[in-house]
């Protein structure tokens, strides 16, 4: 692709939300982690979980592992964007690096479930643009949590029973994107961002642009 030239318009718009959500094993956490890897400016908000850490995980970058006390002060000090409790864990976005990115007009990725998305799209409407991820088959996905060996067989039970409830919820989304095969769910996703990144209500810099078209 050819990249911009000294003449490149630089338009001043709003950051976007982008709430992907899934059942465990549908393959969002990969295909979030192609967005963040392909340098498209797009941010991972860290969120904070009570959960154990897994052995491939790093404090900081994948999660913020907390102890139950800290989430609880953290919640009720309203240092929370959203919150919920995930296969009986907690999980909650911190509201402070996600309020300065998206006034710095800088684009975040909010890997959180159904519950989460329900909240940012109540106070957000105008930011979020949501995606729903589903499998291709049951059996696909019970496939993928068990070649992910990282869980437990009690883990994994767990997570393959609440999916059905959680797919229930995926008429709330913007976006719905079938994860048949990955190169396409994931070109289906990067087209979403860049269309949405070219909202006209969005993009505050257009008066400005227009201005000095046609004055
Ligand atoms: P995992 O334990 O596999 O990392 O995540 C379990 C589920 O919790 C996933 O569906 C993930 O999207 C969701 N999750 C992760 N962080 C958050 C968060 O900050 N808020 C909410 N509501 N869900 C989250």
């Amino acid at each position: 692709m050819a990249k911009p030239g000294a003449n490149a318009v630089t338009i001043a718009r709003r950051g976007l939300m982008l709430v992907i959500s899934s059942p465990s094993g549908a393959g969002k956490s990969t295909i979030a982690r192609n967005i963040l890897e392909a340098q498209i400016g797009m941010k991972l908000s860290v969120s904070v979980t009570t959960r154990q850490r897994r052995a491939s995980e790093i404090e900081g970058v994948h999660y913020h592992f907390v102890s139950h006390k800290e989430f609880e002060r953290l919640k009720s000090s309203d240092a929370l964007l959203e919150w919920a409790e995930v296969h009986g864990n907690f999980y909650g976005t911190p509201r402070e690096a996600a309020e300065v990115a998206m006034a710095q007009g800088q684009d975040m990725l909010f890997d959180i479930d159904w519950q989460g998305a329900q909240q940012l799209q109540d106070k957000m409407p105008a930011d979020v643009v949501s995606i729903f991820i589903l499998p291709p088959t049951m059996e696909e996905l019970q496939s993928r949590l068990n070649r992910r060996a990282e869980d437990s067989a009690e883990v994994i039970a767990t997570r393959l029973a609440n999916a059905r409830a959680e797919i229930e919820h995926w008429r709330e989304y913007d976006y719905v994107v079938v994860n048949d095969d990955l190169d396409r769910a994931y070109s289906s996703v990067r087209a979403i961002v860049e269309a949405e990144r070219l909202r006209r209500d969005r993009r505050h810099g257009l008066f400005d642009f227009v201005n000095t078209l046609v004055s």
